[in-house]
C-alpha cells in the first residue's frame, strides 16, 4: 500500500492573524491564541526555531516542526549608503530577487517595498519596467522584506521603532497581486506583527481602478497614485495603463477612496523629467487637476503632490529635469495653494531610487505570457496590452 501523501510544511510567514489562528485552530488542533505567541516570537523577536519559542510547550513545539516552518526570503547583498539609506538584494528563489531600500528621515524611517518579480505595466520611464514581469510575490516575501530591514535595524515594536513607515513602491504593481499584499500589509499593521498606523502604510498604484475600489472595501492604508502627466495623451506615453484608466475615471476612483475614510487624501507622485512633462503649462494642467479633485471631494488638500526628480539608468532616453524647472513646477504649485514636497534624492552612491528598483529576472517571456492569460481568466485588464 503507497504512503499518504506529506502535506507541504506551511510557511508561517504566509499567515496573517486570522490565517494563522485558523491553522492553530484547524491544522493543529490547538487554542487561537497560541498563534499571537508565534506571531509574537516571528515579527516581535526575529526568532524563526521553533525550538528558541521557550513559552510553547514541547509538544506544541513538535507539532509545529512537523506542520509549518518560518521561512524568510534570503539576502544576497546589503549595500548601505553614506547617508543612512540601505539597500537590500532579495533573492525569491533560485531565478530571482528583488530589492527593498530604507530611508533614514528626521524621526521616520522609511522601508520602500517590492511587491513583484519584475512589472507587467511597461511604464516608459521606469528601470523595473525594462525587465518585463516574472511573478507575484507572496505574502512571506513581502512581509519578509519588512522582516529583513527591521531585524537588521534592531526595530523593537512599541520601544525602538526605526522602522516607522512602510510604501508598498518599490518592484511591481501591487495591486495586481492583491490578496497577498493586502495579507502582507495586515501583518504590518498588526500589533503582534510591526504595529504601524494605517497612514504609515503606504500602498502606491499606476492606477488600477476597479482595485483602487476593491482596496478601499478591505484596508485603510494611505493610497498615492503614480500620476507623471495631467493629460490623457501624455499620460498614456509615459504609463500605458492609462489607455484602460484614463484620468477622468482614475481620479472618479481616488474620490471614492477618500469618500470612505474621512480626514484622508491622496498623494499623487509625479516624476519630472526634462522637457517631457516638467514645463510651466503641465503645472498648470496638474493644478487644475488638483483643484478639480479638491472640489469634488469637498475636501481642502485631498490631493497632495510629491514631485520627484527622475533617476537616469543605463539606457533610458529620459533626464532628469533642472533645478531651476524643478523649483518653477513647485512654485506654479504652490501659487495655486497645491500642497507639495519635492522627494530629495537618497542613496544616490547606491543607486537607490525608490519607485525604480531593479532587480534580477529571469525567464519572463513564457511566464509573462501566463500571468496576462490569468488576468484575462479573472476579467482583469492586461494593461499593458
Ligand atoms: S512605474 Fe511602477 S507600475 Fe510602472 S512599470 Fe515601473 S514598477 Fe511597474
Amino acid at each position: 500500500m503507497e504512503a499518504a501523501p506529506v502535506a507541504p510544511r506551511k510557511n508561517i510567514f504566509d499567515l496573517d492573524r486570522v490565517s494563522l489562528e485558523d491553522f492553530f485552530e484547524g491544522v493543529l488542533g490547538e487554542k487561537r491564541y497560541r498563534a499571537h505567541q508565534v506571531m509574537k516570537w516571528i515579527h516581535h523577536r526575529y526568532v524563526t526555531d521553533f525550538d528558541e519559542m521557550t513559552d510553547l510547550g514541547k509538544v506544541l513545539r513538535a507539532k509545529l516542526q512537523q506542520h509549518a516552518e518560518v521561512r524568510a526570503p534570503m539576502v544576497i547583498h546589503e549595500k548601505p549608503s553614506a547617508d543612512g539609506t540601505i539597500k537590500w538584494l532579495i533573492g525569491m528563489d533560485p531565478k530571482n530577487a528583488i530589492e527593498a531600500v530604507y530611508i533614514p528621515d528626521k524621526g521616520r524611517g522609511t522601508l520602500c517595498v517590492s511587491s513583484q518579480v519584475g512589472c507587467a505595466l511597461n511604464c516608459s520611464f521606469c528601470s523595473t519596467a525594462t525587465q518585463g514581469f516574472n511573478r507575484n510575490l507572496t505574502t512571506a516575501e513581502v512581509i519578509g522584506q519588512v522582516w529583513i530591514a527591521a531585524r537588521q535595524l534592531g526595530n523593537l515594536p512599541h520601544q525602538r521603532r526605526r522602522l516607522t513607515n512602510v510604501v508598498m513602491m518599490g518592484m511591481g504593481e501591487p495591486l495586481m497581486n492583491f490578496d497577498n499584499v493586502v495579507r502582507a500589509m495586515s501583518i504590518m499593521r498588526d500589533d503582534l506583527g510591526y504595529g504601524l498606523a494605517n497612514k504609515r502604510v503606504t500602498l502606491s498604484t499606476a492606477g488600477m481602478v476597479p482595485m483602487i475600489d476593491k482596496l478601499g472595501e478591505v484596508s485603510d492604508v494611505s493610497l498615492a497614485v503614480s500620476l507623471h502627466a495631467a493629460n490623457d495623451e501624455l499620460r498614456t506615453e509615459l504609463v500605458p495603463l492609462n489607455k484602460k484608466y484614463p484620468i477622468e475615471q482614475l481620479m472618479a476612483a481616488c474620490q471614492r477612496y477618500v469618500k470612505r475614510k474621512p480626514k484622508s487624501s491622496i498623494t499623487f507622485e509625479y516624476t519630472l523629467m526634462k522637457g517631457v512633462n516638467d514645463q510651466p503649462e503641465h503645472a498648470r494642467q496638474l493644478a487644475r487637476l488638483m483643484r478639480q479633485f479638491d472640489n469634488a471631494t469637498q475636501m481642502k488638500d485631498a490631493g497632495k503632490v510629491n514631485l520627484i526628480p527622475f533617476n537616469p539608468f543605463p539606457g533610458t532616453r529620459f533626464e532628469r529635469s533642472s533645478e531651476v524647472d524643478i523649483r518653477a513646477f513647485q512654485k506654479l504649485l504652490q501659487e495655486a495653494r497645491v500642497l507639495t514636497t519635492v522627494r530629495r534624492t537618497r542613496g544616490d552612491d547606491i543607486d537607490a531610487a525608490c519607485g525604480q528598483l531593479k532587480g534580477q529576472v529571469m525567464d519572463r517571456t513564457r511566464r509573462q505570457a501566463d500571468f496576462r492569460k490569468t488576468l484575462a481568466a479573472q476579467g482583469v485588464n492586461d494593461a499593458s496590452a
